[in-house]
């Protein structure tokens, strides 16, 4: 008989959940009144108001404002969109709040792997890593793929020996493993199973840029990769449509081309974001079963944060340094 990892079984349920209790029950999206030159994820998921305590949620909150503030400061110093995106996910894969770098959920045989990627809007070019275990910063080795290597995405231990050769740090692999991320694998609590970091940033150039940072998922096994680190599911950016960062059900974001559905309908189908946006995740994502949401941004500034399950921790900042921050619907 086929035995589905209990992260497929979690999934199921929640989805079955989701199916009962239908769209407008656990759907939701954000966007800003005014233009934001930056957004961010934290991973969506079943993120119950009743199960966040004060000080966790001021903790979370503070966690995505620094965050915010460190991309911030690149682009209002004349930075690129992309140093403000590593710049943005660099705090977020040190903290053990989200499932990214220390902190990232455990596979099946308690470690941790992790995926991350990037894409430059302006050139067109991307860089991704999958299942690295020893590299403190996936997404700066994503991005040593794309600024020093003629590929895309690197894998596994050839990934870290190309980390290790461009001078990144290397870490033992407990380094990223954390008590509550053992005894979220002992129990595979579906509640936890968010926390992916993403961002999207606008420089004052034009030029838009995306990254994405996971653990992927809790009890992966056989070397599973998600939709992180796929160029087209987990992340995006063209200057002519938008920047994109997934998180959720990895699988349905690969299958659905996610990232790339989004700006494809942009594109082509001439929509705006916040219909494109939506439209993937509340219309196509949905009707298929998955379950997550993304962060897009546009070239003027438009941001939409769509999500189909009960939040989905996402933020944004705008030119002015005003931070937003929202966690449930
Ligand atoms: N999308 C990630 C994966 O499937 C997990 C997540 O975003 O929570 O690996």
């Amino acid at each position: 008989m086929l035995q589905l990892p209990t992260c497929v079984h979690v999934f199921l349920g929640l989805g079955l959940l989701f199916l009962g209790t239908g769209c407008s029950m656990t759907s939701g999206a954000s966007e800003s009144p005014v233009p934001v030159v930056l957004a961010i994820h934290g991973g969506a998921g079943t993120l119950l108001r009743e199960d966040m305590t004060p000080d966790k949620e001021a903790a979370y909150r503070a966690a995505l404002e620094e965050a915010l503030r460190a991309g911030h400061a690149v682009i209002t110093k004349g930075g690129s969109a992309m140093d403000a995106v590593t710049a943005t996910i660099r705090p977020m894969e040190e903290s053990a709040l989200f499932n990214a770098g220390k902190g990232a959920v455990l596979t099946h045989d308690e470690r941790c792997e992790l995926d991350a990627s990037v894409m430059d809007g302006g050139t067109g070019l991307a860089g991704a890593v999958a299942g690295v275990s020893t590299v403190r910063s996936p997404i700066l080795a994503a991005r040593a793929v794309m600024d020093h290597s003629e590929h895309v995405m690197l894998s596994g231990a050839g990934a870290e020996a190309f980390a290790t050769d461009q001078g990144l740090e290397i870490v033992p692999n407990s380094f990223f493993q954390t008590d509550r991320r053992r005894e979220q694998l002992r129990q595979s609590i579906a509640d936890e199973k968010h926390g992916t970091v993403g961002c999207v940033a606008l420089d004052a150039a034009g030029h838009l840029a995306a990254g994405t940072s996971t653990g992927g998922m809790t009890n992966k096994r056989w070397g599973r990769i998600g939709d992180s680190p796929v160029v087209g599911a987990g992340v995006w950016a063209e200057d002519e449509t938008c920047a994109i960062s997934s998180t959720g059900w990895g699988e349905f974001f690969i299958r659905g081309a996610v990232a790339h559905d989004v700006a494809a309908r942009m594109r082509y189908g001439g929509e705006s974001l916040w219909d494109a946006s939506r439209a993937v995740i509340l219309g196509t994502l949905t009707d298929k079963g998955g379950t997550g949401g993304l962060i897009a941004l546009d070239r003027e500034g438009n941001v939409s944060a769509p999500f189909n399950t009960a939040g989905m921790y996402r933020g944004w900042i705008d030119a002015a340094g005003n931070v937003t921050i929202h966690i449930f619907r």
